[in-house]
């Protein structure tokens, strides 16, 4: 079937777009997630929607399975390809459109990065507000597929509240757009967030912001993570909405400091990094108010500049492969919680951490509750990485008690699909799926992402009687 759909491929797209070279399929067989890995069928890396389009006909005609990839950063194994499937992957989709500023506009193909966005209309005084700490990199189609954030999205939004319209290919392999200005249902809504498993997303049109008319970036230095914590809550409790609230323990700065020499003051058990931005008057006012409900930090460092802002930036930027310096493996846990919570969840994460003998970093968008934490581990040491995988998921039991999600924005991927019966019941799952059975019939997109144990299209939802048929085929696991 494979050899079959190959020669299709080939005599469909230019050569040097269809890899089949087990070599050169390596380099796609994770995404940043690296312990999950497949090496796929064969990878595709079409030029235009048309061809994404024809690729996917293709597979529809085959039965084969077909995954999207962007630059592959995603943390939760969505990407991760199928050995009997293809993989698209979008890096030669790189063209900016259209730039329509009258209308705050700009129209891409889905493999511009997010930055480039940016960088394509800063000095005309726009941006691209999602600014996810990947942006120098990552896609702005995986961009859309995981509804992803950033540090600034506190006050801006996901990138659900940043995007127009999509040209998707369908999973049957039709051109269609989806706009946010149709009537009727929302299928921009569901489409944005939905990792790949509705279609593949082929021209994207962004909302452009006008750049804020001044910044002001803070680095305030605490003793503890409990001070840092009383000051997120009396910052955002006066009814400030800073453009970003972030926050590292102790371990995070040390790792950061290790990395990338970010200075931070020395003895920090907590810093917070607080970003004003909007008329300069209000930015003004709050920053006077700011500092008077930061009184119990030791230092309270102001940006001079751009030079100094991106200096505290880069700390918290390079947070995560900046742990790879202090521990040689590492877990980067994605969980939210209500920003009440986040006192007891950081104490209990300590406790688990203490009890399992394994060390965890924190990083989190603090303004909204989105723990990152950095799970610690020698992968050298026997049992450490299941240790390591013991306070990860327990993490997660937490957020789930508190009220909270098993992700924040790095969606659920291959990684969490187990996880999800902990937060929905089997009839919410079911519900789910008709959803993506409305638009995948065949279950073709990303298969066995997001949803523990697929049922069938055509099934009956409702509670299962028996043993799933892909279970019992040893296909698919129940959690
Ligand atoms: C150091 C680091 C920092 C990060 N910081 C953040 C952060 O601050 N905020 C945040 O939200 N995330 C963050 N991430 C996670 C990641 O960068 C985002 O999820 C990003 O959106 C993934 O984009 P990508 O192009 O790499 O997608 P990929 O990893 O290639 O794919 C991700 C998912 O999108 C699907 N997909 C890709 N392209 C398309 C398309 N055109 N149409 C349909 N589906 C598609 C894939 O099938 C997969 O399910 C970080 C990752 C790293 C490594």
């Amino acid at each position: 079937m494979m050899d079959t759909l190959v020669a299709a491929l080939r005599s469909l797209l230019p050569g040097d777009s269809v890899i089949t070279d087990p070599v050169r399929l390596r380099t796609y067989e994770c995404d940043g997630l690296t312990y999950h890995r497949a090496t796929p069928g064969v990878v595709v890396l079409p030029g235009t929607a048309e061809q994404v389009a024809q690729v996917v006909r293709l597979c529809n005609e085959h039965g084969v399975p077909f995954v999207a990839r962007g630059s592959g950063t995603g943390l939760s194994g969505g990407a991760l390809p199928r050995e009997d499937g293809v993989l698209i992957v979008t890096s030669r989709m790189r063209a900016i459109l259209e730039i329509d500023l009258a209308n705050r506009r700009a129209v891409v193909e889905p493999g511009v990065t997010n930055l480039a966005i940016t960088e394509a209309v800063r000095d005309r005084g726009y941006y691209y507000a999602p600014d996810p700490s990947s942006q120098q990199v990552c896609s702005i189609g995986g961009n859309v597929a995981e509804n992803s954030g950033g540090a600034h999205c506190l006050k801006y939004g996901f990138t659900v509240n940043h995007v127009e319209a999509c040209e998707i290919v369908t999973p049957d392999g039709d051109l269609v757009t989806l706009d946010r200005m149709d009537p009727g249902y929302d299928l921009l809504g569901a489409f944005i967030g939905s990792e790949g498993t509705l279609g593949i997303a082929t021209r994207i049109t962004v909302r452009l912001c006008r750049a804020p008319e001044a910044v002001t970036t803070v680095l305030a230095a605490f003793e503890s993570i409990e001070q840092g914590g009383q000051a997120v809550s009396a910052i955002i409790g006066a009814g400030i909405v800073p453009a970003a609230i972030e926050m590292m323990d102790a371990l995070a700065i040390e790792a950061a400091e290790a990395a990338v020499a970010c200075s931070y003051p020395e003895g920090a058990g907590a810093v917070l990094i607080v970003e004003l931005d909007g008329p300069a008057a209000e930015v003004e006012r709050q920053f006077a108010q700011l500092r008077e409900l930061c009184a119990n930090a030791f230092e309270l460092r102001v940006a001079a500049g751009p030079a100094e802002r991106a200096a505290i930036w880069k700390g918290r930027k390079s947070a995560f492969a900046a742990v790879g310096r202090i521990s040689p493996a590492y877990i980067v846990q994605d969980g939210v919680v209500p920003r009440t919570s986040l006192p007891a969840v950081l104490a209990a994460i300590d406790r688990l951490s203490a009890e399992h003998g394994i060390r965890v970093a924190n990083v989190f968008h603090a303004g909204d509750g989105n723990l990152h934490p950095l799970v610690l581990f020698d992968d050298a040491e026997p049992g450490a990485g299941e240790r390591a995988e013991v306070v990860s998921g327990a993490i997660l039991d937490l957020c789930i008690e508190h009220g909270g999600s098993i992700t924040g924005e790095h969606g659920v991927g291959v990684d969490k699909s187990r996880y999800m019966p902990k937060m929905f019941s089997a009839d919410d799952l079911d519900t789910m799926q008709l959803v993506r059975c409305a638009f995948d019939p065949q279950g073709l997109a990303n298969p066995g992402k997001v949803f523990p144990t697929p049922r069938l299209c055509g099934e009956v939802p409702g509670v299962r009687k028996g043993v799933h048929p892909l279970v019992e085929s040893g296909k698919a696991e129940q959690f």
